[in-house]
């Protein structure tokens, strides 16, 4: 059976930075659950942040980026916190390859789990087209991420896997990234680490 790998704030657990879930579709979680395919982490708690914590965001880049040493991710306090980010990613993708997961539904906007925007970096707001470090580290390691936006597609590329035979996911070659891919604004209370 294909099992999915979550966010375990999507799951309801309150472990975002500011405390709170991110409780999504509940109808489509609970499916997983009960047919025993969910798999969850919060990248950011493994890897040692209390709940609550600073908000973070990446600068100078993306989650491709930090995992190639071009960009950091930074504390709204300018504290560092890559080589964390870093291991969140790789306590996700070691989850995942355990469990033989080739699919992932990651909470959108994250520093961690972004998967089609992320914050800029300058903690006013703006958003750019990009993903965080956990999402670009499966990615690479080819896994397909949804955002938490996309959970119908989620469970309709999860049905179709069981149609193919289970192989190991092929890693993806990404092409370099640009700084400013797109931007717009967002309600603050989704800035940053969530
Ligand atoms: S979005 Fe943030 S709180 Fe939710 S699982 Fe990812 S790192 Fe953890």
């Amino acid at each position: 059976m294909e099992k999915i790998l979550v966010s375990s704030c999507l799951v309801g657990l309150p472990i975002r930075y500011n405390g709170s879930d991110k409780a999504t579709d509940v109808s489509i979680i609970s499916k997983w659950k009960n047919e025993g395919r969910l798999v969850h982490i919060c990248p950011e708690v493994s890897a040692g942040f209390p709940t609550p914590r600073p908000p973070a965001e990446i600068s100078g880049g993306f989650g491709i980026d930090v995992l190639s040493g071009n960009a950091d991710v930074f504390e709204n306090s300018k504290q560092k916190v890559t080589d964390l980010y870093i291991s969140g990613a790789h306590m996700a993708l070691r989850l995942a390859q355990k469990n033989g997961i080739r699919v992932a539904l990651l909470t959108d906007g994250s520093p961690s789990c972004g998967s089609t925007f992320i914050y800029d970096g300058g903690f006013t707001g703006r958003t750019l087209a990009g993903n965080g470090v956990t999402a670009a580290l499966l990615e690479q390691n080819g896994i397909k991420v949804f955002p938490d936006t996309q959970i119908s597609d989620a469970d309709a590329y999860l049905h179709g896997l069981e149609k193919q035979p289970n192989q190991a996911p092929e890693p993806t070659v990404f092409a370099v990234t640009s700084r400013a891919q797109s931007s717009t604004s967002r309600a603050s209370e989704d800035r940053g680490s969530s």
